[in-house]
């Protein structure tokens, strides 16, 4: 049986960044493997006057990495057909849902749509509300919408923004992305947890100390810090990829590995994180924004966009507590930062020591025991260790701790499709595991709106770091006072 997918997708904000850099190159993928064929078709629009001709041009540039051959590419961008269209002036979006059908027709694609909004979030409601006027969507086939962070500026501009849009798609039709979500080795996590029993049965506030999530960006805001300087550090990523994987490590296992099952326990588990009152942020939340330091030579303030005042924060690191059975007392502790020593995504669970270190007068190395770690890396290698504790060979009794190490071989990783290539694919299966749905928006505004209120009352600057540094003194005091580290210093503070 032909897994080919049917479908037109209309790209709003079609000749933009985002469509260039990931779309594009994602549809050519599907096309290359199969998902879409001979039935699909893509209308690019946005506001400037280009032609088919044109469009298909651009599309042939941003796909030139992928080698496509001759006829591959002829093939592939046959497909695409570009629209002109001011997403305010009703009037086009006649144009366009006549351009929708004809292609519907031309290309048999069964009504199927796809409406990718690949633009700035305040057209989303209009957007929205012209699909359904101008009856762009279908009513054979599916109607789908994909929409693109930030999803709103704080819990209250969520909620309107998508009562703008439920006003037309039912949730089930609504696809949030979170690219995070489409990384192998976030969704190698539940793999992880689910598919061990040796993990799992230890997943709990017995045998786990803390887990701790590092996103860390070695780049600074480059060309948006205009936007950046708008949202910060919080909004920017803890709001959305950080409490989302936050969800994944502490929900209770699904009863089966399904949308529906997954989705419930994740809005469970963010409805479980604390709540801070404003005492409570500012024992549990530090921010930091960048200065010059050893691999930049420019302040945050100083960049293109940037407010030469801004407060903005570039890092946040914060201690998140889950108010249920399993991790009664087990902080998560989170950061992620601009301009950090190094580019990478770890996860760390940290496992509760022996109940005594039996080992304490024959290994004199150790004060105690190194810890347990199992740490899942998803970017930039993927793959996980676990760190175990073992004898040094030779004389004596010293406890050396090994590094069980698995990473995927690159071969394997190129086998594996991009985020985008495969949340688009889920989209076409109408599969929504991988997006996130309003509930678990919602709870994550209010645990990130909470924080934000205390700082914005702040009167004190913003403390700094060092660009090459593993962000402020005050993230690492923050692990201190617990009598804890972060597991990955891949540079210090001082040094
Ligand atoms: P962009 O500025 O490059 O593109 C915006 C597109 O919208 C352009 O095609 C522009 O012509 C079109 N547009 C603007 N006003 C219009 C109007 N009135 N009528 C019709 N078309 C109009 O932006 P982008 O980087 O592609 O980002 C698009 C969205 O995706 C944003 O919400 C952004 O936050 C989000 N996003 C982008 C990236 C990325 O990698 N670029 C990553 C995550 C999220």
């Amino acid at each position: 049986m032909s897994h080919e997918k049917k479908a037109l997708f209309i790209i709003f904000g079609g000749t933009g960044d985002l469509a260039k850099r990931k779309l594009y190159p994602s549809l050519f993928r599907l096309f290359r493997k199969g998902s879409i064929n001979k039935h699909f078709a893509v209308i690019g629009t946005a506001r400037r006057e280009w032609s088919d001709d044109y469009f298909r041009e651009v599309v042939t540039d941003s796909i030139q990495s992928l080698k496509p051959s001759q006829q591959e590419l002829a093939d592939f961008i046959s497909h695409f057909y570009y629209q002109s269209h001011n997403v305010n002036d009703t009037e086009e979006y006649k144009i366009l849902g006549n351009l929708a059908n004809e292609l519907d027709s031309t290309y048999e694609l069964e009504g199927n749509r796809l409406f990718y909004l690949a633009m700035a979030p305040r057209f989303f409601g209009t957007i929205s509300k012209h699909i359904k006027s101008e009856k762009i969507m279908t009513e054979h086939g599916f109607s789908r919408l994909v929409i693109e962070k930030p999803f709103g500026t704080d819990f209250e501009t969520a909620q309107q923004l998508n009562s703008e849009i439920a006003a037309v798609f039912n949730e089930d039709q609504i696809f949030r992305i979170d690219h995070y979500l489409g990384k192998e080795m976030i969704q190698n996590i539940s793999a992880v947890r689910f598919g061990n029993n040796i993990f799992e049965s230890l997943w709990n506030h017995r045998y786990i100390d803390n887990v701790q999530i590092t996103l860390a960006e070695d780049l600074g805001v480059e060309e948006r810090g205009g936007y950046y300087d708008q949202s910060g550090a919080l909004k920017d990523m803890v709001q959305n990829h950080i409490l989302q994987v936050v969800a994944l490590l502490a929900m209770e296992p699904p009863t089966l590995f399904s949308e529906e099952a997954i989705r419930t326990e994740k809005i469970t588990a963010l409805k479980a994180i604390r709540v801070y009152n404003d005492q409570e942020v500012k024992e549990n939340f530090v921010r930091g924004q960048y200065v010059a330091g050893k691999t930049a030579d420019t302040n945050y303030k100083e960049e293109p966009g940037v407010d030469e005042n801004s407060q903005t924060e570039t890092f946040v690191a914060g201690k998140l507590m889950i108010d249920n059975f399993r991790w009664a007392g087990v902080p998560f502790y989170i950061r992620t930062g601009k301009r950090l020593s190094e580019k990478g995504t770890r996860i760390n669970i940290v496992f509760k020591s022996t109940p005594i270190n039996v080992f304490r007068e024959a290994d004199t190395s150790h004060k105690d025991l190194p810890d347990n770690i199992l740490t899942i890396y998803i970017q930039p290698t993927e793959g996980f260790s676990l760190t175990l504790n073992g004898k040094e060979v030779g004389d004596g009794f010293n406890i050396d701790p090994v590094k069980l190490n698995y990473r995927h071989s690159q071969e394997n990783l190129d086998n594996s499709p991009e985020a985008y290539e495969k949340l688009l694919l889920d989209c076409l299966k109408g599969d929504a595991t991988n997006f996130t749905h309003w509930d678990e928006v919602a709870n994550s505004w209010k645990i990130v709106d909470t924080v934000r209120e205390t700082w914005d009352k702040e009167t004190t600057d913003i403390p700094t770091y060092p660009a090459g540094s593993m962000g402020p003194h005050c993230a690492f005091d923050l692990l201190e006072k617990d009598n804890r580290q972060w597991v990955w210093e891949p540079d210090s503070w001082d040094k």
